[in-house]
C-alpha cells in the first residue's frame, strides 16, 4: 500500500497539536490518534522510532541496527490526514506564550536553523538522558547505550580492543587491559550487554582469535546488593548464577567513583562495614546507570511553581497533564506518573493520550452541534420535535464519550536476556505472577520482542539477522 502521502495543510478551524520526540510514548500516541481532529505537528531530531529491546543485541552484531529503526515518515505516512513532521530539537517551551522553539541541530543546515511553533495543545514525549551523577571521567571516556550511534560506537570499539590486543608484541598488561570489558550498572541495560558481550566472546571471538582469546573478560560492577534490583529475589539469584557460569564477573556494592581513558575507579563495600578503592584497567566502558532529566524538561519544570518538589521529571495527573499546566501533556521517560520509565509505560501512555485527544474532540463536535441544533430550535418551532430528539440522542452520546477514565498502567511483566541462550521473565499469569528463567524464557523472550516490533518489516529483518548471525557468525568488520 504504498500511497503517497497527504498533503499537510494547517486548518484555522482545528487545534494544533504538537507533539515532541518520536519514540515509545509519542509514537504509540501518534498510532491511536485520529490525526483529521486535529493539525498536527512531529518535531523531534531523530527521524526514526526505536525499538529499544533489541539495542543490546546491535553491540555485537547479532541484530543490524537498521532492523530496529522505524523512519518517522513511513509511519506518518499511513495516518488518515497528514501530520507535518520537523527533524529538529525543541529547546525551550513559553508555557505563556504557547510556542515551541525549535533548533535544527543536524549536519546540514539551511539559511534557517532555529524558529517557532505555535500550539494549543503540547505532548511532551523527549524521553531522558544519561545519568552520569557528576562522576568525573563518565562523558568523556565511556559509551552509553541508548540510541543507535552508542551501539555503533560499542561494535566498532570491541573489535578494535580485540585488534589492538592482538597487535605485534603487545605487552601482556596491555592485552589484559584491552581486553577487558567494563560494564557500569547492574540494571537490565547492563546485564542485556553484559549477556550480548559474553555471547559474542563465546561464538565468535574464541574462533577468531584464539591466541587471546581467553584474555577476554566482562566485570559487571553495580553499587547495589545485586543486580536486577525490579525483578524477584529468585530471578535475581538464577541471574547472578547465570552470569557467573558464563564466566562474567560480578562486582555488587561497588560504586564507580571516578573514571580515567584506561581505569575506573571504583569502592567496595565490605561485609564488615569497611571500604576499598580499588582501580580496574578496561579497554571498552559501558555506562549502563539509568536516566537523568533533559534540559528542556529541567526549563520547563524551572518556568512552573507547581513543579517545584519533583526532581526526576515532569509531575502529571491521572490524565497525564503537567501539573500546573492546562494544555501540556507529558508520557514516557520524562514524565512521573509513579511508574518505572519503561517502553511498556510510555507507549501505553501515549495510547491513552491517543484514545483521550479522540474523545475530546468527539465531545467538541458534539457540544458544538448541540449547541447549533438548540439556536435552530429557538428559532423555527416546526422543526423543534426533531432537534429535540437529537440533542437527547447527542447528550447521551456525549456522556458516554465524555467519560474518560483516568490513565491506569497494566503490568505485563519484565523480561530481560541474560545471555547464552537464556532469559528471566517476570510475567502476570492468570492473576498471578509468575517467574521463570532459561532456555524456553529465552523463546519466549524472542517471540514476544519479535511481535512487539513496529512493523512487519522490521520483524523479518530482525528474524533474517538472528539467522545470518547463528549461521555465519557475527559480522566483525570495523565499520
Ligand atoms: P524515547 O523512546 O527515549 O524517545 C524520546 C524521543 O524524544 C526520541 O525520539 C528523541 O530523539 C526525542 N527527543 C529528545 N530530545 C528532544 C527534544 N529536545 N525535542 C524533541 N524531541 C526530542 N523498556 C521496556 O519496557 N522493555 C525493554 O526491554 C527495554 N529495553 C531497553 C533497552 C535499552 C538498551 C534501553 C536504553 C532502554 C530500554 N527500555 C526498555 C526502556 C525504554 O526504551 C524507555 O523507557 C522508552 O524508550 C521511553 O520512551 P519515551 O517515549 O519516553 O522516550
Ligand atoms: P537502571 O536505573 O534500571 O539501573 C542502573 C543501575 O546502575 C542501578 O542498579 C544503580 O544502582 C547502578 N548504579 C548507579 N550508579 C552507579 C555507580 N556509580 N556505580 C555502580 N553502579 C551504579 O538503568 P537501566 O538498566 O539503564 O534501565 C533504565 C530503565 O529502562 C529501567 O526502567 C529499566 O527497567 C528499563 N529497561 C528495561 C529493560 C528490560 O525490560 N529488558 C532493558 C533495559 C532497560
Amino acid at each position: 500500500d504504498r500511497h503517497p502521502e497527504p498533503q499537510y495543510e494547517a486548518d484555522p478551524s482545528k487545534k494544533t497539536l504538537v507533539i515532541l520526540g518520536t519514540g515509545w510514548g509519542s509514537v504509540a500516541l501518534l498510532k491511536k490518534l485520529d490525526t483529521e481532529n486535529y493539525n498536527v505537528v512531529v518535531v523531534s531530531p531523530r527521524n526514526y522510532f526505536l525499538f529499544t529491546p533489541l539495542l543490546p543485541s546491535c553491540t555485537t552484531g547479532t541484530i543490524e541496527h537498521r532492523s530496529i529503526m522505524e523512519p518517522v515518515r513511513a509511519i506518518l505516512r499511513h495516518k488518515k490526514a497528514a501530520v507535518k513532521y520537523y527533524e529538529a530539537e525543541a529547546s525551550t517551551i513559553d508555557p505563556d506564550r504557547k510556542v515551541v522553539k525549535i533548533v535544527d541541530n543536524s549536519e546540514v543546515k539551511g539559511a534557517i536553523s532555529e524558529t517557532e511553533i505555535p500550539y494549543d495543545m503540547l505532548v511532551i514525549g523527549v524521553g531522558a538522558e544519561n545519568a552520569t551523577f557528576g562522576i568525573p571521567g563518565v562523558r568523556e571516556h565511556s559509551c552509553f547505550l541508548k540510541e543507535i550511534g552508542d551501539a555503533q560506537r560499542i561494535r566498532k570499539k570491541i573489535m578494535d580492543c580485540v585488534e589492538t590486543a592482538a597487535f605485534k608484541d603487545q605487552s601482556s598488561d596491555e592485552i589484559d587491559r584491552l581486553m577487558h570489558m567494563v560494564v557500569v550498572g547492574g540494571g537490565p541495560t547492563g546485564v542485556e550487554f553484559a549477556g550480548e558481550l559474553q555471547d559474542f566472546f563465546e561464538e565468535d571471538i574464541k574462533k577468531l582469535v584464539p591466541e587471546i582469546s581467553p584474555r577476554f573478560k566482562v566485570t559487571l560492577i553495580e553499587a547495589l546488593p545485586n543486580v536486577l534490583p525490579s525483578f524477584s529475589k529468585q530471578l535475581i539469584d538464577y541471574t547472578e548464577n547465570t552470569l557467573r557460569e558464563e564466566k562474567i564477573d560480578i562486582k555488587t556494592k561497588t560504586m564507580v567513583k571516578k573514571v580515567t581513558n584506561n581505569t575506573v575507579e571504583a569502592e567496595i563495600s565490605r561485609p564488615d562495614g569497611s571500604k576499598e578503592r580499588v582501580v580496574i584497567p578496561y579497554g571498552l566502558l559501558v555506562w549502563a546507570t539509568g536516566n537523568a532529566v533533559r534540559p528542556i524538561v529541567k526549563d520547563l519544570m524551572a518556568r512552573i511553581p507547581a513543579q517545584k518538589d519533583s526532581r526526576r521529571g515532569l509531575a502529571v495527573n491521572e490524565y497525564l497533564v503537567v501539573q500546573g499546566t492546562r494544555d501540556i501533556w507529558a508520557i514516557g521517560d520524562c514524565a512521573v506518573a509513579g511508574y518505572a520509565p519503561t517502553a511498556q509505560v510510555a507507549s501505553q501512555e501515549g495510547s491513552f493520550l491517543g484514545r483521550l485527544f479522540n474523545n475530546m474532540a468527539k465531545t467538541e463536535a458534539h457540544e458544538s452541534r448541540i449547541q447549533e441544533l438548540s439556536s435552530k430550535m429557538n428559532l423555527q418551532a416546526g422543526n423543534a420535535a426533531e432537534a429535540a430528539e437529537e440533542i437527547e440522542k447527542l447528550e447521551k452520546q456525549l456522556r458516554r464519550v465524555k467519560d474518560i477514565k483516568p490513565f491506569r498502567y497494566s503490568h505485563q511483566g519484565s523480561l530481560a536476556y541474560i545471555g547464552s541462550e537464556k532469559a528471566v521473565a517476570d510475567v502476570s499469569w492468570w492473576n498471578g505472577n509468575l517467574a521463570t528463567g532459561g532456555r524456553m524464557t529465552y523463546l519466549f523472550w524472542r517471540s514476544a520482542y519479535l511481535s512487539m516490533c513496529f512493523s512487519t518489516r522490521n520483524r523479518v529483518l530482525v528474524i533474517v539477522d538472528w539467522l545470518k548471525s547463528k549461521a555465519f557468525g557475527r559480522d566483525v568488520s570495523r565499520e
